[in-house]
């Protein structure tokens, strides 16, 4: 049901299999190699506005091809990469190849998509990391940038000095900010309109509906404060028609969702986009 899936969602990453040392040696090594002979791509998920039901923009969700394990989502392999360090030039590589992607959606539709991509926190606390950002994307003639990053709510509220100076190189290369399962976080209002945020993605939890369901009246407060002050909203995790007609009524701007589509490879999210 909805409701037990909105559940998994906030629990994603301690879902995750405890590894065992030599195991986790061996993946760091396939993880170096991983990046040298190119196993890793980006699957798609179509974002749909909610008022036209045009795909405009889609996001981008890294998957590693491993030769013996199959295809592996990020929670089998993103913490690792952190760890290692190895996140930063996989992160480059995610940039580059979004924007490519979204430019080349945008040439083939005649019209302007975007490619939204996820973002380690690690980009943002550190200063020593380069800015994939100011190498890979293109800003548009509109002004807006071919390619959203998505930011982890708790990035806001960590406090790091490099924050504000690395959001600022963002926003002057043309990027537009989200911020990813907001709700389950503890941004302020004032750090949404300090940091100059685009969108919300609210967290699938808060389409849940049940006896003692508040999470739908939240929802509804985050559509109207978001619209007062500016900002944007995507509902995530969709999954049921009623949630899709609930969203509409409520002026909800984008969904996306299993409802609509899995995040899919290059090829199968084109049919989205005509
Ligand atoms: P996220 O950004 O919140 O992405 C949404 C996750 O929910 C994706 O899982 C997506 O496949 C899944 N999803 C989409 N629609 C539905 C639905 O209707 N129901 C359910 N139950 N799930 C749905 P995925 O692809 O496994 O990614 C998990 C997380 O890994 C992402 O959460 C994001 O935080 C992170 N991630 C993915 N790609 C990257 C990346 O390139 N860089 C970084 N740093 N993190 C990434
Ligand atoms: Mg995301
Ligand atoms: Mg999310
Ligand atoms: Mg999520």
């Amino acid at each position: 049901t909805a409701k037990g899936t909105g559940r998994n969602q906030l629990c994603f990453f301690s879902e995750v299999r405890e590894q065992s040392p030599s195991e986790r040696q061996q993946l760091i090594g396939d993880l170096r190699q991983a990046l040298i002979h190119q196993q890793f791509r980006l699957y798609y998920q179509p974002i749909f506005e909610l008022a036209t039901g045009r795909v405009t923009k889609a996001e981008a969700l890294l998957r590693w091809e491993h030769p013996q394990r199959g295809l592996l989502l990020p929670k089998e392999f993103l913490k690792l990469a952190e760890e290692t360090g190895l996140i930063d030039e996989l992160e480059d590589w995610v940039f580059a190849e979004a924007s490519a992607q979204a430019d080349q959606w945008s040439l083939d539709t005649g019209r302007s998509v975007q490619v939204s991509v996820n973002t380690s926190p690690l980009q943002f606390i550190h200063d020593t990391r380069k800015k994939p950002w100011e190498i890979h994307t293109n800003r548009r003639k509109e002004g807006a940038s071919n390619v959203v990053v998505e930011l982890a709510e708790n990035t806001l509220v960590n406090g790091s000095p490099y924050l504000q100076e690395r959001l600022k190189s963002l926003q002057d290369a043309g990027l537009e900010l989200a911020l990813d399962d907001f709700g389950t976080g503890c941004s302020s209002l004032t750090s949404l309109k300090r940091f100059n945020i685009n969108y919300l993605k609210v967290a699938p939890a808060f389409l849940q509906t049940g006896a003692r369901s508040t999470e739908r009246e939240i929802f509804e407060t985050i559509i109207m404060m978001a619209h007062r002050l500016g900002l944007k909203v995507m509902a995530e995790g969709v999954e049921t028609a009623e949630q899709r007609d609930w969203l509409k009524e409520k002026k909800c701007d984008f969904a996306q969702g299993y409802l609509f589509a899995r995040p899919l490879p290059v090829q199968e999210l084109e049919r989205f986009l005509h």
